[in-house]
């Protein structure tokens, strides 16, 4: 078997060749904040430089403490004993597609690696359109036709979603809960976008922001509360993603339990633990401290601010993009402009289209292809680049940080 490197980084790659030889790109391909690390976290870091040894496997009673802490603040109770560690998020939905038996069911689209690490855990993958109104979650009624014929083991959910950028709303969500209930599936809901919801975003369909917890973001885990693992890190929202810190929440009781086990077994023969200076400045992070709170509000904003500045060109433009509610994803249909691209460019689907942007202008995005959608669409996603902010303070820090 061949694994390809993964879409993102390939892109990532291409574009620093491009850099490094001089020419002048633009990276909207890569998932992340591009924000300064604090002051006051990377002073963290530093006063942990001296931890060593391994340490327990799901993480240090600290950081465990402080990852439940975070979980209750956001309106999902938690013991520290049901938190693992991990380096990134990405490694710990691997673990989990592998841990958890069954073939994998995920939205169509979907962020580009679920796919991938469920071939490489030996599953087969179904793919479900997701609702018009927000991505991330199938749609109820082609997941229960899906159902009705295949009998996968997991779902895989993504509220706050990537690549479309919206956020399912809590009616439709506990639509497809309730399927997975019925259907006996586990879910696996990857919340690392959930502390990026736009201030001012559009409502979820059919209901008003501020419906669960401090960010008002609905969880699984809330609906089907005994058979949901929630996902999450410090790479998005906290702009950490060099740091390689991730996180799950594993429910109580006995399927909690068999998970826990199962989890901590696949991540004992991995990656053994999260770097101990890691973990000790992770957990200072998570305890919640104002220099954070104003970093992940101000990464808020920024975020939110051109999100809506970009969604507004696309629209002018032509394309049909869903108005984005959180993270830094645009997810643009082309489609509209098939023809008369096609007839000025050459070019014609998705691919072809990300291609032509990235050889002919310098600009790298992702092809609707690369999370499960039709290769035929004029589709991509365009993640933001840190142009505008809303205050003096916020437009320094984002211009001190495009490189
Ligand atoms: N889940 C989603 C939806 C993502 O977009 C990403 C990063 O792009 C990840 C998980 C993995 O993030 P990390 O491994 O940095 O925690």
């Amino acid at each position: 078997m061949r694994t390809r490197q993964s879409a993102t980084l390939a892109v990532d790659a291409a574009l620093r060749a491009r850099r490094a030889a001089g020419e002048d790109v633009l990276h909207l391909a890569f998932g992340e904040a591009g924000l300064p690390v604090p002051e006051a976290v990377a002073e963290r870091l530093r006063a942990a430089a001296r931890l060593n040894g391994y340490g327990p496997v799901a993480g240090s009673a600290e950081a465990r403490e402080a990852a439940a802490g975070w979980f209750g603040r956001r309106g999902l109770p938690t013991d520290a004993g049901r938190v693992v560690f991990a380096p990134g998020s990405k490694p710990l939905l691997y673990a989990l597609i592998a841990a958890l038996p069954g073939d994998v069911v995920l939205p169509r689209p979907s962020w580009v690696s679920y796919a991938a690490q469920s071939a490489l855990a030996g599953k087969r993958v179904h793919r479900v359109p997701v609702p018009d109104a927000a991505g991330g979650i199938p749609d109820p009624e082609a997941l229960a036709a899906l159902l009705a014929r295949e009998r996968p083991g997991v779902l895989v959910l993504t509220v706050p979603d990537n690549p479309t950028g919206t956020v399912a709303g809590r009616e439709v969500l506990a639509e497809v809960c309730a399927l997975a209930e019925r259907h006996g599936l586990a879910v696996v809901a990857d919340e690392i976008y959930a502390d990026l919801l736009h201030p001012d975003g559009p409502s979820r369909a059919g209901e008003a922001p501020g419906a669960r917890g401090t960010e008002g973001t609905p969880s699984a885990a809330a609906l089907l509360p005994e058979r949901t693992v929630v996902t999450t890190g410090l790479s998005k929202a906290t702009a950490l993603g060099g740091w390689r810190v991730g996180f799950a929440r594993v429910p109580e009781g006995p399927w909690g339990d068999a998970v826990l086990e199962e989890l901590t077994g696949v991540a004992s023969e991995i990656w053994s633990a999260l770097a101990a200076p890691m973990q000790a400045a992770a957990a200072w992070v998570l305890g919640d401290p104002p220099e954070v709170r104003d970093h992940v509000g101000a990464s808020r904003r920024l975020h939110a601010a051109v999100a809506r500045a970009v969604h507004a060109e696309f629209t002018a433009a032509g394309a049909l993009c869903r108005p984005p509610a959180a993270g830094f994803y645009l997810y643009p249909d082309f489609g509209p402009l098939r023809a008369e691209l096609a007839e000025r460019t050459g070019v014609s689907t998705g691919a072809e289209l990300a291609a032509a942007l990235l050889e002919r202008h310098g600009v790298g995005v992702l092809a609707g292809a690369e999370f499960g959608d039709d290769p035929a669409a004029l589709r991509f996603r365009a993640a933001t680049s840190l142009l505008y902010g809303e205050t003096e303070a916020e437009r320094r820090l984002a211009l001190g940080s495009a490189d």
